[in-house]
């Protein structure tokens, strides 16, 4: 069932009130605006969270969907916080804007491009790494280096609370992380670097660069808060039609809830959203290739 953002704010598995079978008038009209552009995160939205990075998996139906949508949007974007090449692998639908580590590189033409800013940090990003080998053992942890960001995954510690407490101790006390943002998702630590520009900075230069006239969003997680709000910007100051798109599960942060306008039901639920997204858009239009 799909449904949209309760005013209850729950910090474990939210309560709703209301379907977005309510809202599905609205969706039609931003439909109407174009150029248009649908945009998602991917795990957690169009792929279950699984116990490593390298077990999650994007499903079959979402891919279909995907695939469908691609001739009648102006613009499909994958905008993850995986690598552009992870995401792009992941996917493998032809026709998608890939955009990787959280905004700051893009896969574009046969290669992937890094801001330029951002590419300056891969060798603080790989120092940092390897001292926090070196000085913390934890059981259940996993560092993924993703080039200009780095992922510290405790999902499968024995003790989630305690590995999360080691990982920020161990970071505090490398000297080379200071120069280093830090950010905390779903069981995960992000060490990113000190420039200007997440999701949200990302959708933006699409919006700008497509001259989008409507961005649909779907994410999960604490980095997606960045892409909503900025459609809340845009919308307030250039008119754009928008929608953020929370999908839920256990783990759902409360600000997700908080700056969403529509929820849904897990990944799950994210398949039949894009099986109808598909039907609506592909009916009203002809295809944009
Ligand atoms: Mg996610």
């Amino acid at each position: 069932m799909l449904l949209a953002a309760s005013t209850n704010r729950c910090y474990s598995y939210p309560v709703l009130s209301k379907h977005l079978f309510d809202c599905l008038d609205s969706i039609r009209d931003i439909l109407s605006s174009r150029p248009r552009c649908l945009a998602f995160d991917i795990d957690g939205t169009i792929s279950e969270i699984a116990p490593t990075p390298q077990q999650a998996f994007v499903t079959a139906a979402c891919r279909n969907s995907l695939r469908a949508l691609v001739p009648y949007f102006d613009v499909v974007a994958a905008v993850s916080g995986r690598s552009a090449d992870d995401a792009r692998a992941m996917i493998a639908v032809d026709g998608l804007i890939y955009i990787g580590n959280h905004g700051l590189e893009e896969w574009a033409g046969g290669s992937v491009l890094s801001r330029p800013d951002a590419e300056f940090y891969k060798s603080r990003i790989e120092e940092v790494l390897h001292e926090l080998a070196r000085r913390s053992q934890i059981a259940g942890v996993l560092i993924e280096n993703k080039g200009v960001t780095a992922s510290i995954h405790y999902r499968r510690a024995t003790q989630p609370k305690v590995a999360r407490a080691a990982i920020l101790q161990a970071i505090q006390e490398v000297k080379a992380a200071k120069t280093l943002e830090v950010f905390e998702g779903k069981m995960v630590v992000e060490l990113r670097p000190q420039v200007k520009g997440a999701k949200g900075s990302a959708l933006r230069r699409l919006v700008e660069f497509y001259k989008l006239a409507s961005v649909i969003y779907l994410g999960d997680d604490v980095t997606d808060v960045d892409a909503f709000i900025m459609l809340q910007k845009l919308r307030a100051a250039r008119g754009l039609s928008t929608l953020a798109i929370a999908v839920l599960g256990f783990e759902t942060p409360p600000q997700v809830l908080d700056h969403a306008e529509v929820t849904l039901d897990g990944v799950s639920e994210v398949e039949r959203f894009l099986v109808w997204l598909a039907k609506e858009a592909a009916g009203k239009d002809t295809p944009t290739i």
